[in-house]
């Protein structure tokens, strides 16, 4: 076949399919549009999640008449001052957006400038333009798209249902939405409401809006610089993690991204307090100088470069453990609400003490009358303890309230800490057998054991094969001694075996311990006695991250004084 340039139409639809992928992408395409023209309100409705309609509008700037036809055509924008790649500050730049979106369905663009006379519109039908005529529109622009991926149906086949398109979209407005907070953002999905976000909102506020006062509950605020790269945001608490990571929102100068560098970064941050398959929520805005950015790497990917990635890296990680660990030890307050479910009002009919005995059950009652030191504990952050209440839980009593406490897993966060502090230091502390165990193991769990014997010996386990289906422990933590080592090694080969193969030494090393930890912790079952749960409690408030177990889940839970007096009516 010869060498043939090809027709316009044709370059335009090869084009579109970088820019439109699905609903979303116009959806993002003609939301920042609007951004750009400096917008006070946006509106945007969608049917069929985006298949059939597409329609915003906004009150910007809007686009002068003889400048309509332009706005439509390829690589035609206003938003490129000399040709500066560099530095740019609209979101869109490449003038491609409504080209290709015109490429590929009906689309029709109407505008009125607030200084002009009159409204114009000009319409797209797959590629080919309109001429432009007058319409009736109030000032600022509407983009509406009808029909989308008509012009290239195979396209359609790659679209998932209407809800999934919706929710996309959805979340391609939400991040828009709270990177500009004071725009007001109205979405009507469906013929409903989707999103309604009033005008002026500040970034705390338009954050609560977006992601919920729950969220904003149980997140400690971020404000961190290093040299010229500043962070600011919102980092929820392990205890609010999720199974997924889409409540993940970052922005780079003010411009939302999907960056796996950041991504990582964050996983980085919480993968001491959460287990692998838990996400947090967060909510960070990283901003540059932007020379040290190139956000263009791809038009719809969203994916950023830095000029020094490991400077924003470690200024994340940095911020947000800091964040997290500079609490007092905080678990979290939501669980007080969902608390609240479980504690009933007594039926009528009986008087809601149907075992009043079992109440302190398991309370071990102390030969003695709790020593006067014991009110000393009552300034502390969690207080002087009270009760041991079925060998699991300690409740306390503080200045305005009281705390239950999972004493088994705050327990163990203690253990790990200690741990990851003594090797920090100078290794971890070790006590040889004084005759070496043989643990039977399967094959496979001994080989995994083989090949990761140098950072249990780092976690202070010295260990070798012995046999195909045997390993011999020689060394254990000290702190450990006593626990089963059996069960220990059993419990670490589960452990590597589940792990990705490309986390570093150092937090490989760190999983090992946290499993360790389990094995060192109080059982629950343990009788403690109050010296030893007031010295727990003491231990929890210095120790960062004591509200979260290893496992992501609170080590305890609070009720304010005002909370149980709300549950008897007395408020
Ligand atoms: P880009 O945004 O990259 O410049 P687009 O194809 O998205 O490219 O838009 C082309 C041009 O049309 C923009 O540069 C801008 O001048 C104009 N335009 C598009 N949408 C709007 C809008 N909502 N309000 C005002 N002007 C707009
Ligand atoms: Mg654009």
């Amino acid at each position: 076949m010869p060498i043939r340039r090809l027709p316009e139409g044709t370059i335009n639809r090869i084009a579109a399919g970088e820019v439109v992928e699905r609903p979303a992408s116009v959806v993002k395409e003609l939301v920042e549009n609007a951004l750009d023209a400096g917008a006070g309100r946006i509106e945007v409705v969608f049917e069929q999640g985006g298949r059939t309609l597409i329609r915003v509008r906004d009150d910007g700037s809007g686009i002068a008449p003889d400048e309509l036809p332009l706005a439509v055509e390829r690589h035609a924008t206003s938003k490129l001052k000399d040709d500066d790649l560099v530095l740019i500050s609209t979101l869109g730049f490449r003038g491609e957006a409504l080209a290709s979106i015109g490429a590929v369905s009906r689309l029709r663009l109407a505008s009125r400038k607030a200084s002009g006379d009159g409204g114009y519109e000009i319409r797209v039908e797959g590629g080919r333009a309109g001429t432009l005529r007058p319409a009736a529109v109030p000032s600022g622009t509407e983009a509406e798209v009808r029909d989308l991926f008509f012009a290239v149906p195979a396209r359609l086949k790659f679209l998932k249902g209407e809800r999934a398109e919706t929710a996309e979209s959805l979340d391609v407005i939400r991040r828009l939405a709270m990177a500009h907070p004071k725009v007001a953002f109205a979405v009507i999905a469906a013929e409903r409401l989707a999103l309604d976000l009033p005008r002026g909102q500040t970034p705390e506020e338009r954050a609560e809006a977006v992601l919920g006062i729950e969220f904003m509950r149980n997140s400690v605020s971020l404000d961190a610089r290093r040299e010229d790269v500043s962070l600011i945001g919102f980092a929820g608490l392990p205890t609010y993690s999720r199974a997924q990571a889409n409540q993940q929102y970052l922005f780079v100068n003010g411009r939302p991204v999907r960056d796996k560098l950041l991504a990582g970064a964050v996983r980085g941050a919480y993968a001491d307090v959460l287990p692998a398959g838990r996400h947090p929520a967060l909510v960070l805005f990283l901003a540059v100088p932007p020379e040290t950015v190139d956000v263009n790497v791809h038009p719809a990917k969203a994916e950023v470069r830095f000029r020094d990635p490991g400077l924003v890296r470690g200024l994340i990680v940095g911020a947000i453990r800091q964040a997290l660990g500079a609490e007092r030890p905080r678990s979290s307050t939501g669980l007080s609400t969902r608390m609240w479910g479980t504690f009933r009002p007594p039926e009528p009919a009986s008087n809601g003490f149907a075992e009043p005995a079992a109440v302190f059950e398991g309370f071990d009652r102390p030969s003695a009358p709790p020593s006067s030191s014991a009110e000393d504990h009552l300034d502390q952050p969690l207080g002087a303890v009270r009760a041991q209440l079925h060998d699991a839980f300690i409740v306390s009593q503080t200045r305005d309230g009281m705390v239950i406490v999972d004493f088994h897993a705050a327990h163990e966060r203690l253990v790990y800490e200690r741990l990851k502090a003594e090797r920090a230091e100078k290794g971890v502390a070790v006590q040889p057998l004084l005759v070496p165990e043989v643990v039977d193991l399967d094959p496979a769990s001994v080989s995994l054991i083989e090949a990761h014997a140098q950072e249990l010996a780092v976690a202070g386990l010295a260990v070798e094969g012995f046999g195909p289906s045997a390993v011999l422990v020689r060394e254990i933590p000290a702190i450990l001694s006593g626990a089963s080592v059996a069960k220990l090694v059993k419990d670490i080969a589960d452990d590597l075996s589940a792990e990705e193969r490309a986390s570093s030494l150092n937090a490989r090393v760190d999983r090992v311990l946290s499993t360790m930890a389990c094995h060192g912790s109080v059982r629950a079952g343990r009788k403690l006695k109050p010296d030893e749960m007031n010295a727990l409690l003491r231990e929890m408030e210095a120790t960062p991250h004591s509200g979260t177990c290893n496992h992501g889940r609170p080590t305890y839970v609070e009720l304010k004084l005002a909370d149980i007096e709300r549950l008897f009516g007395r408020r």
